[in-house]
């Protein structure tokens, strides 16, 4: 094993980082069949394992279940409720993947050409050091991952840009084709990898940068607080100017909140604690902020102002979405996120993910009839308002319902 060894370790673990089983599976197909591939015929390696006995990772049982693993990864991706269940232990699992389909690897080696050779003694032990290597970088490459998808998470909770299912067909597509190119330019891989590493890396401590050198000084008690928030965390002391939220719930340090009440509505329709400003964690109107202890809707009088908040939004966007759907398809699109933004989304924040997956899914069926009924003319100008219609009344009860319910 040599310095191609470590480039290829290093390529397989930035494949990982995206999904942990389609790249396991791409491995096995590709040790097992490679020389089939026409495209693959002149790498060597893969020529001295044809017609070699299966070895484990190779056999056909555990190609089926990695195969089937990978359809139920690739559907879960794209379930924005599964996605984030999934996000606390995909870390591991991809690490653990790529030990796996590293051991895999060299049984499968082991089996064709270094097998009893007192020199595969030697390169087994440098192997090792290479997949650890890998092992090592596919846990740190993915954890970087997860604190970009982490920032995405917060900023559009239920993907109404739909900007991470998007991100998300991409890296299906990176662990399947990348698979290819690091067999076939295994440099051109090692230098996409490291540039997206180093975007990935550099956003995440911009934003965190940004954050924080952004806050503000209480002047009765002298803790920092967000630019954005209303209260002191600590002493609970008003905060004189604090500042609009965009968006992303991002504070944007150039615009003061013009009218507090909104503005704290407008916080909590970001999911940020409307007094501190901390980014609330659970899925639920009953909550308690982690840093100044604010309980959120529990003053009835915030809960209905809220309510009457997003149904004040009601007719306008009804109107916007009916003059939409004049425009074919791309109305349909811009009109399915203005309402999924401005009225779905305030409910959704705070409905756990069994219920909004049950509601979504309700509300898909219903709406599978309806934009079937869009094609035909004359009766497709309604769909895009109903659409927004059911999805504003099903989600409000549904928050109404959490809101109702003693903690
Ligand atoms: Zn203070
Ligand atoms: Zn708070």
């Amino acid at each position: 094993m040599d310095l191609n060894s470590l480039i290829y370790g290093l390529g397989i673990s930035g494949l990982f980082a995206s999904r942990a089983f389609l790249p396991a599976f791409i491995s096995s197909v590709v040790l097992r069949w490679g020389d089939s591939f026409p495209f693959l015929k002149d790498i060597d390696f893969l020529q001295n394992l044809g017609g070699s006995e299966p070895s484990w990772f190779t056999n056909g049982y555990v190609i089926t279940a990695l195969g089937v693993l990978s359809l139920l990864e690739i559907g879960a991706t794209k379930i924005p409720e599964a996605e984030e269940a999934m996000e606390s232990v995909s870390k591991y699992l991809k690490t653990g993947m790529v030990a796996a389909t590293y051991f895999g690897f060299l049984s499968t080696a082991d089996k064709s050409y270094i097998e009893g050779n007192l020199l595969a003694m030697q390169a087994g032990f440098f192997a090792n050091i290479w997949g650890f290597i890998s092992v090592a970088n596919t846990y740190f490459t993915a954890s970087i991952r997860s604190g970009i998808m982490e920032l995405l998470f917060e900023a559009d909770e239920d993907d109404s840009l739909g900007l991470r299912k998007m991100i998300s067909w991409a890296e299906d597509a990176w662990a399947v084709i990348g698979f290819f190119w690091l067999i076939l330019y295994p440099i051109v891989v090692l230098i996409i990898l490291g540039i997206l590493l180093g975007v990935a890396f550099l956003l995440k401590k911009y934003f965190h940068y940004k954050e924080e050198r952004s806050k503000v000084t209480c002047d009765s008690c002298g803790e920092q607080n967000y630019p954005c928030a209303t209260e002191c965390h600590s002493c609970s002391t008003p905060l004189s100017k604090p500042v609009t939220v965009g968006f992303f719930g991002q504070s944007k340090n150039d615009k003061p909140a013009e009218d507090l009440e909104k503005h704290k509505l407008r916080l909590t329709e970001k999911k940020r604690c409307p007094s501190c400003g901390t980014r609330l964690e659970d899925k639920d109107p009953h909550q308690t902020c982690g840093t100044c202890g604010h309980e959120l809707f529990k003053d009835p009088a915030f809960a209905k102002d809220y309510l009457a908040m997003v149904t004040a939004r009601l007719a306008p966007v009804l109107l916007i979405t009916l003059a939409l759907s004049f425009i074919p398809f791309l109305g349909l699109v811009i009109g399915v996120i203005i309402y999924r933004v401005h009225l779905v989304a305030p409910f959704r924040r705070y409905i756990p993910l069994y219920r909004s997956f049950f509601i979504k899914w309700m509300i898909r069926i219903f709406f599978f009839i309806l934009i079937a009924v869009q094609l035909i003319p004359g009766v497709g100008g309604v769909v895009v308002p109903l659409m927004a219609l059911i999805s504003y009344r099903s989600y409000r009860k549904s928050f109404v319902k959490g809101l109702t319910e003693v903690a």
